[in-house]
């Protein structure tokens, strides 16, 4: 039973750290115990139990009085009523970012999905920002898993026994944490494979029944060769646990008879020479085991671990595993990251001074930025990455990885290139926000979706990855491909007409062979493109009229086409599209327009009365009668409900900032008005929903603002 007293936590840190700060470490013990008071465990403990014994398991590795603290309240902001503010008043900015950091991590829902995992373990690490976040996190796990037999449903014990071997040991490994990896994995093990577990146990028991002693036995000859080649060493074994064993049957599918060396032996000598020397005199005395060795002093492990790996026949001709290493290498591949706190380079304890703590942050970058060997190339590459990404959720609670400055719309191509392409907005961790804000770690977006959307081009301003890109152009591709064939589609229908010929889409097929087109949308659009003249079509169908057509078309006048020609519907102008405005008329909806082909660009936009349709005055096959689709431009009336704070200038700001996107504000009233706020509907003219999307993710951007959005009317 765990005392609810901090004399045993300050006893046991003493031991490592005299300069402990007794007065602040009671504080902090009496502000989690007043906090959860009245919570119990599953066990029936108080809660109050589970964050000392967190600090415990953290202070046996030997941290600083910061993540100590930390430990201790732990739970405080996610499961009481106390605010991270009061713990940045009572205590220190360091630990308040600390114990938000590891709230922030308990509130990321994971999932035991296997295809999820890396990206879970990707997104813990990119939001520990400072890794004693990480420790505090995986000793919480720790606790927790020794605690797992007081759940009372089998599912959730699974659950937490899946992810904590799929997203917290691996973790533990990733930052050289071995015990906690071990105890973690062992304990995950026997909730989730209890009988394998009990069969791996029962026969390492025979074994050991068999062999009686023989672990002792093989230590002491291994000893006592090294020792007669002169090398001082400390020689332990031990058998290997559970879940090793097991990972050890799937990976090279053998059965558990078949398993020799589940024996692992460790050599610590003093120097690194000694290492070398060591493993001489073992490949000389025993028969070695071709692909074991390795060499983890001269290119140690991403996580820092250094060692020399073998295997031999040993003594009573066991296969074993044996590990060679220093005193100091073995304090990294106990501690990991922790390792480093607080002893120097001598190896004598320090302070944890500011000095220290850095030299420690620092130690950690070179651990996990330094791979020499090619071996652990693909792994650096993939902490690189995993630096310069960001993870976001879907709302079912999926994880997208993207590219560090990802927006809204990079992650709604990610999930589905439909999803990009009816996107007209974004909520994201449930606020409306613009499409091009850049994403953050654990961000949860919902993308608001419209049948009749289509990509804007002015995306491609603001998205950051190729595979948005992609297909925002091959979108526009395609509209541009259709426009052009409308265009193309129109121009043939004229010249027929000039013609007085009837068109029947069933005369193409030699058209299309002719120019080895594959659909009549394709031919168009070569026509509309000035690839293909229109009258080439029409005499490929009707060659009795090569003669005759060119005089014909010459005579012919804008105003005889106008009569018989159809007009063609423009849709709105888009840049980059087919259908451009004429800059020297800039001609507005509503008005009559003209259009003129031009080779490779589609149709120019001019007002009927522009100066320069004069230049075009000989070229009648060039001239296009056109008109906007409806009578006037798309615009629509949208109300909205905005409450925004009762403070001068409030209204007119806001205001302000819908004109500034466009939107006409055409009627505004208010509905209440307290103190604080006051709350009104205002209708505004946009273009369309995005438009509408676009004024919402503004006003919600101001500071003014408390909540907006469409009256129901
Ligand atoms: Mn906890």
């Amino acid at each position: 039973m765990t005392e609810l007293n901090v004399k045993p936590l300050t006893d046991r840190i003493r031991a490592y750290n005299p300069a402990i700060d007794d007065d602040l470490l009671s504080r902090a013990f009496s502000f989690a115990e007043k906090a959860h008071s009245g919570q119990v465990r599953a066990s029936g403990e108080p809660y109050f139990t589970h964050p000392i014994e967190v600090a415990h398991i953290l202070a046996d590795m030997h941290v600083d009085p910061a993540t100590i603290i930390t430990a201790l309240l732990h739970d405080v902001v996610e499961d009481t009523e106390v605010s991270l503010e009061s713990i940045r008043s009572q205590f220190t900015d360091e630990i308040a970012r600390l114990v938000d950091g590891v709230t922030k991590l308990t509130r990321i829902e994971m999932q035991s999905d296997n295809r999820q995992a890396e990206n879970f373990r990707k997104l813990v690490l990119a939001m520990s920002e400072d890794i004693r976040v990480l420790l505090v996190k995986l000793a919480d796990r720790t606790h927790n898993m020794r605690t797992i037999d007081h759940i009372a449903k089998p599912e959730k014990r699974e659950r937490i026994a899946q992810e904590t071997l799929m997203i917290f040991a691996p973790l533990a490994e990733r930052i050289g944490m071995t015990h906690f990896q071990h105890e973690l994995e062992d304990r995950a093990f026997a909730v989730l494979n209890h009988q394998m577990r009990n069969s791996i146990l029962q026969r390492l028991e025979f074994l050991a029944e068999q062999s009686e002693d023989l672990v002792s036995r093989i230590c002491d000859e291994m000893g006592v060769t090294l020792f007669e080649a002169d090398i001082e060493s400390s020689v332990s074994g031990r058998r290997k646990s559970p879940y090793s064993i097991w990972q050890k049957m799937q990976r090279e599918k053998v059965e558990m008879e078949e398993l020799s060396d589940i024996m692992a032996f460790r050599v610590i000598v003093p120097e690194v020479s000694d290492c070398y020397r060591a493993l001489g005199i073992l490949h000389q005395s025993y028969p070695m085991v071709m692909g074991r060795f390795k060499d983890y002093i001269s290119t140690p492990k991403r996580n820092g671990y250094q060692s020399l790996h073998t295997g031999i026949i040993g003594p009573n001709k066991k296969k074993i595993e044996v590990q060679i290493r220093t005193p100091e290498m073995h304090e990294v591949a106990e501690r990991g990251v922790a390792a480093h706190w607080n002893y120097n380079t001598d190896g004598k304890p320090v302070n944890a001074t500011e000095h220290s703590k850095l030299k420690w942050l620092n130690d950690l970058v070179n651990i996990l930025e330094n791979t020499v060997s090619p071996d652990e190339f693909l792994e650096h590459t993939q902490m690189e990455m995993y630096a310069d990404q960001v993870f976001c959720f879907t709302p079912k609670g999926s994880l997208i990885p993207l590219p560090k400055g990802a927006t809204a719309v990079d992650f709604a191509y990610a999930v589905h290139s439909d999803v990009g392409n009816s996107c007209i907005g974004v909520k994201i961790n449930g606020r409306i926000r613009q499409l091009a804000t850049l994403l953050k770690n654990g961000d949860q977006i919902e993308v608001l979706r419209s049948s009749t959307a289509t990509p804007n081009p002015e995306w491609l301003d603001f998205c950051k990855t190729g595979r948005a890109k992609a297909q925002i152009r091959r979108f526009m591709r395609a509209e541009r491909q259709q426009e052009f064939a409308e265009v193309g589609r129109a121009l043939v229908l004229k010249a027929f007409r000039a013609a007085d010929k009837t068109f029947d889409e069933k005369d193409l097929l030699p058209v299309l062979a002719h120019y080895d087109t594959g659909s009549d949308i394709e031919l168009f659009a070569l026509v509309g493109e000035g690839q293909v003249d229109a009258r080439d079509v029409l005499t490929l169908i009707h060659p009795e009229l090569k003669k005759t057509l060119k005089p014909d078309a010459k005579t012919s006048s804008k105003s005889t086409q106008q009569s018989t020609t159809p007009s063609l519907n423009i849709k709105g102008l888009t840049p980059g599209m087919a259908v451009h405005h004429g800059r020297c008329c800039s001609p507005l909806p509503g008005e009559r327009i003209i259009g003129i082909v031009t080779h490779g660009k589609g149709i120019t936009v001019h007002r009927v009365d522009c100066q320069n349709l004069e230049k075009f005055s000989t070229m009648p096959e060039l001239w296009l009668d056109i008109e906007w689709e409806g009578d006037s431009p798309n615009i629509v009336s949208a109300r909205l409900e905005a409450v925004i704070a009762n403070e001068r200038g409030s209204l007119a700001t806001v205001t302000t900032l819908i004109s500034e996107h466009g939107g006409n504000i055409t009627n505004i009233q208010l509905v209440t008005r307290t103190l604080d706020f006051f709350t009104f509907v205002t209708d505004v003219e946009v273009k369309d929903v995005r438009h509408l999307t676009a004024i919402v993710a503004a006003m919600q951007s101001s500071p003014f603002i408390e909540s907006v959005e469409r009256a129901k009317s």
